[in-house]
């Protein structure tokens, strides 16, 4: 590693951090230690980091804000590779109603940019707290809201750190799903497309979007969002209270009192007692409602 970390050092304009305690990464404010953590600043220095990782012989995981993840108490024994802030412009494409952003753009300053330019059908992920490049990757979506109605193109990164672009519907976008992880393949820019509207409007059903949030979810504790999917005609939520466990606790994890999907660090949580915590959770669902319950955040 030490090697490894001399040569990405010659690649990139950020430090390259070793054993890094990935609880300062994800919003779960949990996880061990990254073997190497880098951020990178654009195509080129990603390019360069894969093939030095793959080299080496060292795998490698690409996150954006950390905000849909749970990283393993004993940490990642790879490099891992941030495509957030370094690498998050975004603009408007003159003459069209479409905005172009790095993946790592946050998705709160997208819709920023949108409602400045008075461009409306982003307002639903302001609140989201992830990058473009993950709301690709999950669908990300919200009060009927998703990414599959706004997005236009990608342009995918693979193995050997050649960049294509695709279109939308060759991603096969659907609830919480897409099938670029599946084709190894890394988002490094996305194309949404938006229709002229109201800027005082746009505005407007943002702050009332936000303040939704504020009232119903546990902002105030470190969490990954829904921690589950919502299974076809039922609400995990509503599923999780009935199974009688909310406010059941594990260690620093609990079931959140205020919103039933949400699993929260309450202080001190492993990502073993979150993780034990779900599999209680959905053996108890299983059994009041026999409905399986499928995990939302994704196992590093
Ligand atoms: C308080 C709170 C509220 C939330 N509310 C919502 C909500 O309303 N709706 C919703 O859908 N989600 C919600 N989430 C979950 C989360 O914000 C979204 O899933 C978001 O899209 C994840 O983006 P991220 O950049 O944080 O991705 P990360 O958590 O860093 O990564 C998630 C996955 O995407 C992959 N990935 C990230 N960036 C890239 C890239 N550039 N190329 C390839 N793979 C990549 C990672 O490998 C990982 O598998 C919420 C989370 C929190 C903490």
């Amino acid at each position: 590693m030490t090697e490894l970390k001399q040569i990405i050092e010659n690649l990139v304009r950020e430090p390259v951090l070793a054993d890094e305690p990935m609880s300062r990464h994800t919003t779960f404010r949990v996880g061990g230690p990254a073997a190497l953590y880098v951020a990178v600043s654009d195509t080129a220095e990603l390019a360069g980091v894969i093939r030095a990782c793959r080299a080496a012989g060292v795998k490698y995981y690409v996150i954006g804000n950390g905000s849909n993840l749970l990283v393993r108490d004993e940490g990642y024994d790879g490099v891992i590779i941030e495509i957030g802030k370094h690498m998050g412009m975004c603009t408007r494409n003159p003459g069209t109603d479409t905005i172009t952003a790095r993946a790592g753009a946050s998705l709160a300053m997208v819709a920023a940019l949108a409602r400045d330019e008075g461009l409306t059908g982003f307002e639903f992920a302001s609140g989201i707290p992830g990058t473009i490049g993950g709301a690709c990757i999950m669908n990300a979506g919200a009060y009927d809201g998703e990414m599959k109605m706004v997005l236009e193109s990608v342009k995918l990164m693979d193995e050997d750190g050649t960049v294509i672009e695709e279109k939308a519907d060759r991603l096969g976008l659907s609830y919480r799903y897409s099938n670029i992880p599946e084709r190894n393949l890394i988002v490094v820019e996305a194309t949404i497309a938006l229709t002229p509207g109201d800027r005082e409007t746009i505005s407007a059903r943002m702050k009332e979007l936000n303040a939704r949030r504020m009232e119903k979810q546990p902002l105030e504790y470190p969490s990954a969002g829904s921690t589950f999917k919502r299974p076809e005609g039922y609400f995990a939520g509503k599923l999780i209270q009935d199974a009688g466990m909310r406010g059941y606790t594990v260690g620093g994890a609990q079931v959140s009192e205020k919103h039933a999907g949400f699993v929260i660090n309450k202080g001190g949580a492993t990502a073993a007692d979150i993780w034990s915590l779900t599999c209680d959770v959905r053996e108890a669902v299983l059994k009041t409602s026999g409905v399986i319950l499928e995990r939302e955040i994704r196992l590093i």
